[in-house]
């Protein structure tokens, strides 16, 4: 591990080892940033949680090296493939959604196992040597002053620990530790509907399964019933229950299996993992306080209408680390983290308000508000591809289009992944050749790059990658022709900084 220059014991302490504490750490880590990772658990969470993913997580996870680890654990309907449908109380669809290629080198959307997920997240952790896994450690004490952090508290045993940090992330989910003792509040609602959300095991289940009819939804008044196909042979639903199955639904598999039997008779399932719940809608009136910083559901909960919670978790730590390593190396000021909430609290506040308006769509309560919906959704469908596509619930019209923060002239949106040849020929993903750091992209055939004004070349580090058109690589499909002439600077989140004409 790095030696840290103030003697602290490392660069970040990180609290909480879901998915989004999991991210972080290794994105400093792949960097040189010395981490501290506390998790109180031995094992990732069991219960069911997040089975929609997005090409914006796939990216970062990419960015980690993960990817190969979790493909067994993800599927992906192909591109034209049905991934979403609504029906009526007689099962008729009558709103369907395909998934598309989507601008990011990914899947717009897939599903994936979270708890294997996790433990594919874990075991790529262990190998970095610049992370201190501590699990089985309890956090219960954070101060800090202007140059360091300080975490204390318990370990299973009942020993006591005390370890300090330049900076410190609360990854440590909705009951935030760390939020509240930095003082943060976590205004929001908590959604009066209960549901059951249920993972199964489908015993037909065999080799060269396919997402079907992807995710279903079947939108009757106050009976919405919602099912996604999972690899593996898993399947999850998720049922809005009515006020005399509260409490009670929960615990009867024989009524369980009736009521997912109305939906799809030919199933046969073992059911896995179960619970009860409310959602809750609640955002942190601030993400940063002094040396401590909130991220994932520390910093936001959301109803899953939208399936933004884990993907916006891991937006908000690809926008965290590359700031941090960028003051940690001291090329940037303190204040360049400042800009973390600038750029992501407002389109976290947007993905919430999002989930609310979908929770409506999908939770008609009376047979006048199920005809509306049908009436409103069947008139989307019936609109040119290019205006529907604002419906689909994944791609550009969710990402962030940044306005405000640490952005230059022509930047704010992601510059987009597709295949190029590099130097040798080779057909690569765009992002191999970006590394993980800066990158300077010169798309002109003019051999010399734009120069960038000072404030922006104090943002690169030593590792910054410069590609040349012609040079570096070659794009047969011209897919980068939007580019043409220009010299791009492009963040370690894959957002443009800058577009400049090279000439
Ligand atoms: C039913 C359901 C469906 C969902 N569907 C989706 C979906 O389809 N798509 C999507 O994007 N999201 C979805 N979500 C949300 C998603 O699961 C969460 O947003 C995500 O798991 C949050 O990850 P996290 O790492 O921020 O927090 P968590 O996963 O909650 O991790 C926090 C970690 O911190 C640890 N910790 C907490 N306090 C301490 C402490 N004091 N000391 C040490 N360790 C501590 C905990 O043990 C835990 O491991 C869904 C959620 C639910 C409940």
């Amino acid at each position: 591990m790095r030696e840290t220059p103030n003697r602290c014991d490392a660069d970040v302490a990180i609290i909480g080892a879901g998915p989004v504490g999991l991210t972080l750490a290794l994105l400093l880590a792949r960097n040189g940033c010395s981490v501290l990772l506390f998790e109180r658990h031995a094992k990732p969470f069991a219960e069911p949680r997040a089975v929609g993913i997005d090409d914006e997580t796939l990216r970062t996870w990419q960015a980690c090296g993960v990817l190969e680890t979790i493909a067994p654990y993800m599927l992906a309907g192909p591109a034209g493939a049905v991934v979403f449908t609504y029906r009526d109380a007689k099962g008729k669809g009558f709103f369907s959604l395909v998934q598309n290629k989507g601008s990011l080198g990914h899947p717009e959307g897939a599903v994936f196992l979270q708890p294997p997920t996790e433990e594919a997240l874990r075991s790529a952790l262990v190998k970095e040597s610049n992370v201190r896994f501590l699990v089985g450690h309890e956090v219960a004490q954070l101060t800090q002053t202007s140059t360091e952090t300080r975490t204390e508290g318990q370990t299973l045993d009942g020993s006591p620990f005390s370890y300090t940090a330049r900076y410190l992330v609360g990854c440590d989910g909705a009951r935030s530790q760390v939020r509240e003792q930095a003082g943060i509040a976590f205004p929001g609602i908590d959604c009066p509907e209960a549901w059951l959300i249920l993972d199964v095991f489908d015993n037909e289940w065999h080799e060269g399964f396919t997402l079907e009819q992807g995710v279903e939804v079947w939108c009757e008044p106050c009976r919405t019933t919602v099912t996604v196909p999972l690899p593996c042979g898993y399947r999850r639903w998720e049922i809005l229950l009515r006020k005399d199955e509260v409490g009670t639904l929960v615990n009867d598999d024989a009524a369980i299996r009736k009521r997912i039997a109305q939906q799809r008779p030919q199933d046969n399932p073992t059911i896995i993992r179960r619970k009860e719940i409310r959602f809750s809608a609640r955002q942190a009136e601030r993400y940063r306080a002094g040396r401590m910083l909130i991220a994932g559901d520390a910093a936001h909960v959301t109803p899953p209408f939208a399936a933004q919670g884990l993907v916006s978790g891991i937006r908000d730590v690809a926008n965290l680390a590359w700031k941090l390593i960028a003051v940690l190396e001291k090329r940037q000021p303190d204040a360049l983290l400042d800009t973390y909430d600038v750029e992501r609290r407002p389109h976290q506040r947007k993905m919430i308000d999002l989930a609310l308006f979908l929770g409506r769509v999908m939770m008609p309560r009376t047979h006048l508000e199920a005809l509306s919906v049908r009436s409103f959704l069947r008139l989307i469908q019936a609109l040119p591809a290019r205006i529907k596509g604002r419906f689909v619930l994944r791609g550009g019209h969710l990402q962030p289009h940044l306005k405000a923060g640490c952005i230059g002239p022509g930047g704010g949106s992601y510059f987009p992944q597709n295949d190029v040849l590099d130097a040798r020929g080779r057909a690569v993903p765009f992002d191999t050749l970006l590394g993980t750091g800066f990158a300077v992209v010169n798309f002109s055939t003019l051999q010399q790059e734009a120069v960038f004004p000072t404030s922006v070349q104090t943002l690169l580090s030593k590792g910054t990658s410069h590609l040349q058109f012609g040079r570096d690589f070659s794009d047969p499909d011209n897919a980068y022709a939007a580019f043409a002439g220009e010299t791009v600077l492009i963040r370690p989140d894959r957002i443009i900084h800058t577009r400049l004409a090279t000439s």
